[in-house]
Order: C-alpha cells, then structure tokens, then sequence
C-alpha cells in the first residue's frame, strides 16, 4: 500500500466517469481541477461524477481547485496568431485594441511601469522570449530574443522583475465561492508572492464562514522561494509547482529548491506536494523515461506527503497507465525510503508536548515492532497527522466520523481514513478498530497492530494512550 500519496488532475482525458474509475481503483487520492482552464460546467460535471465514484467505490477521493492566481496573458492581436521572428521589434499594449500589426496586447496596463530596460518577459514556457528595448507607461517595445507563434491566452511572465498588479482577482475570487458552495477540500494558490497573499485567502474563507477548506500555496515565483519560511508559517500545505517556477527562475534551481522545501515543511508538520512533468513522456507514450522513475523516487525518497500529475491525466494519451505506473514506482521506493532518518529529524525538531511525544513513541515502537498498522481513531485528525510527520513504516489507519476530515486527511502521508460512527466506551472502541482495520487491509494472525489516541473523546485535547495488540 503507497504512503506516498498522487493526486491527478482531470481534464478532458480523465473526464469520462469510467476513467475516473479506474484512476480511483489504481490508488488515485485527491482530484485536482485546474481553473486555468475548466469552467463551472466542467466542474460541476467532473464533482457530480466523483460524488457518484466516491458512494459507489466506498471511497474518500478528496477534490482540490487549483485557482488562475494574478496572471498576464496575450488578451487581443489582430488575427488569431501573430508570428514573431528572433530579432524582430514588436510592441505590447497594455489591456487595450491593438490597431499596428505588429503589436499585441496583454491583460495588465502597468508593463511599461513594472519593467525595466533589458528585462525579459517569457511567454508560454519559453516559446517566446522578448527582451525590453524601450517604454512608456503604455506602450513596451521589446527584442524578439526567441521567435515563435504568438497566440491569444498565452500567459506572460516577468522573470527579472516584480509586476505590481493585486494579487486577488475577480476570477479567483468567484472561483473561491464556487469552492466553497461545492464542497471543494483543498484550495491551491497560484503564483503567491508573499505570506500576505495567502492571509488575504484565508481572511475570505473566514468570511465565507468556511472552515472545511484548506489552503495549499503553490510556489511558482521567486519572491515566493525567497519568503518560504513565512509562506510555510500561513499555509496549511506547499505544492512545488515546478512548471511556472521553472519560467520564474533557472530551471536548475528547481532539485534543491525542491528539496529544502520538502525538508522544511516535514520540519513544520505541513503537508508537501511536488506537481508537473513527473511522467511527461507519458503523454504520448505508454511507457515512462528512466529520468522520470528516478525523479518520482527521489521525490519519496525525500520524504514528500503528495505527488501531482498534470499534462499526463488532462491531455494525456495514457491517463490511467501513467497514474498506475506512479503507483508501482512509488511502492517500489519507498521501500528504500530513510524511515528513521525522518523520524529522528522530526524528533529533534518538535516542540515537547504530550502528543508530539506519544506519536514519536508511537512510530518507534511500530517500526521496531514491525507493526501491520497505526490505527487511531480521531476527532479533527490531529492525531494522525501528527504520527504522519514521524513518517512510520506501515500505514496509519485514522478511523473518523467526519467525511470532511478524512478527506483532509487524503494528502498525508500514509494516512488513510476510515468513517466509523461514534464509540461510546474504550472496549468498544478497542473491538471496532480491529474489526475496521480487518476490513481495511489484509491481516495475518500475530501480526501486531498499535491502537493510540485519547481518552474519553472530545474531553482531552491531546492524546494520551498507546496500545499494542497481536491479531
Ligand atoms: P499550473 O501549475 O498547472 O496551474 O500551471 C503547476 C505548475 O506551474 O507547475
Ligand atoms: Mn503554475
């Protein structure tokens, strides 16, 4: 059973219900819908499909809106494309008709005040580079550095300077109570800049009165790597969106941003997701380069709670293959994963507290014991992802009465929830964990098992019971 757990993004590759169902049946954890490209027809019509899947596979697929965030994109040029050749000079007009023919227009009017001379702007993952030549407040000239095919909706990003547009904008702001009103678990932030970015969300949801969401900030953007520390602080969870931070600075910078990404997050007990390009070749292929397998490895080995697919379940030839490959490489290497390095480093940085302290217990003696499972039955899931940070080698069963927490729950690491309905004594919670890890996994006789939480529920607001029982 993976640990490690994969979230796909559908598009019109996954959409149809038989192909969700067999992502589901392959391991598939968490659906993501990107708003860069799905309306609310499609949404409501791939949420309507996983609330089915969900009743009839007796499972807890989680859903998580990825939003547009405050991007800039080619929004007007006369005819349909415009073909730019290296070292021509082409003018961009900022949110307004374009009447020169060799002039586009882009969705922001501050380019000519954000930029500077010699900057450059790189247009859909480098198609095209421009290069700054001359401006004014409305009118930017640029270099053509990269030649290519300009289209309308290409998106434009600043990777040497910051463009002061808000960051809130009315799409994703609408896009938020549409989320909001469905049901949606996780909400990925796109192109953050700051913690203020991700408090603004947050105030909203606040408003909005919703305490089900949770807030995944991705990290596309320099400033964003540069204020991690305080973006991590504001964020229940960080997705390395490795397709945009790949514009937004060198793309050799991306393994070791990864990495200390990865590494601080496990350190603060919040969840982290690395997206884009892990099966690329995929796409059009039924069988994945060795680059790939390594580059999912090193993600789990690395100690990563989530893996993202893209391009390979929206567009992709080879959705369900691509997610039941994921699956087999992640089982496979988490074989190899440094399970008491991890734990011993999230030791050494936890605060001293009763639960932190138990969940450390906890793991030390499942992996010594060579315990079958953590079971541990759960109010807010606290407690599981707490035992989730300490990385043990079998799987945490978190036995819950709330859909909404279990689903939550669907990011960590090795957590898997289970709905029970309410235990009114320890013995009947004892005999109910058995029976409902019985019917989670495959047991053996002998095969031991720890059982930890607290007790009485709801009355303590830690945990503060461990047990170990032989099947
Ligand atoms: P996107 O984000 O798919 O919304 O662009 C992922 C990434 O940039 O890697
Ligand atoms: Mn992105």
């Amino acid at each position: 059973m993976n640990k490690t757990k994969i979230v796909a993004t559908i598009g019109p590759a996954s959409q149809d219900k038989e192909i969700l169902k067999q992502m589901i049946l392959a391991g598939l954890d968490v659906i993501r819908i990107n708003m860069s490209h799905a309306d609310y027809k499609f949404c409501d019509d791939v949420i309507s499909k996983l609330k089915e899947l969900n009743q009839e596979l007796n499972t807890n697929v989680a859903l998580m809106m990825d939003l547009n965030g405050p991007t800039v994109v080619v929004n007007r040029l006369k005819g349909k494309q415009l073909t730019l050749k290296t070292g021509d000079t082409i003018e961009i007009y900022g949110d307004r008709e374009v009447d020169g023919k060799h002039a586009f227009s882009v969705s922001y009017d501050g380019l000519g005040k954000d930029l500077k001379y010699n900057s450059h702007l790189v247009l859909d993952d480098h198609e095209i580079i421009l290069k700054v030549i001359d401006k004014s407040d409305d009118i930017v000239t640029c270099l053509v550095e990269k030649g290519g095919n300009l289209k309308l909706g290409m998106k434009v990003i600043s990777p040497d300077c910051k463009l002061r547009f808000p960051f809130l904008t009315e799409k994703d702001k609408k896009d938020i109570l549409y989320a909001h009103e469905h049901d949606v678990d996780f909400l990925a932030l796109s192109f953050v800049m700051n913690s203020e970015n991700v408090l603004e969300v947050n105030d909203l949801l606040i408003q909005m009165n919703d305490n089900r969401m949770s807030i995944l900030t991705k990290i596309e953007t320099e400033e964003a790597v540069d204020e991690i520390d305080e973006i991590i602080r504001v964020s229940d969870g960080i997705i390395i969106a490795r397709g945009d931070l790949g514009i937004s600075l060198p793309v050799e910078r991306i393994p070791g941003i990864q990495k200390m990404i990865i590494h601080k997050c496990h350190n603060e007990g919040k969840v982290s997701l690395v997206a884009t390009e892990f099966l690329a070749s995929m796409e059009s292929s039924s069988h994945p380069t060795r680059a790939e397998v390594s580059d999912i490895a090193n993600a789990v080995l690395d100690g990563v709670d989530s893996v993202i697919l893209c391009g390979e379940t929206t567009i992709g030839k080879y959705p369900i293959e691509a997610l039941t490959m994921m699956e087999k490489i992640i089982e496979t290497s988490e074989e190899d994963v440094p399970y008491f390095e991890l734990l011993d480093n999230a030791m050494r940085t936890e605060e001293d507290g009763i639960t932190g302290t138990l969940a450390y217990s906890v793991v030390t003696c499942a992996n010594r014991l060579r315990c079958v499972a953590i079971v541990t039955p759960t109010v807010t899931g606290y407690t599981a992802r707490r035992i989730s940070r300490f990385r043990p080698i079998c799987p945490i069963v978190a036995l819950c009465e709330d859909e909404s927490v279990i689903k939550q729950l669907s990011l960590y690491f090795g957590v898997y929830g289970v709905k029970i309905s309410e235990f009114t004594s320890f013995d009947k919670m004892m005999k109910e964990a058995m029976k409902e890890l019985k019917q989670f996994m495959d047991t053996k006789e002998h095969d031991k098992v720890i059982i930890t939480g607290g007790y009485p529920f709801r009355k303590v607001k830690h945990t503060n019971f461990m047990r170990i029982e032989e099947l």
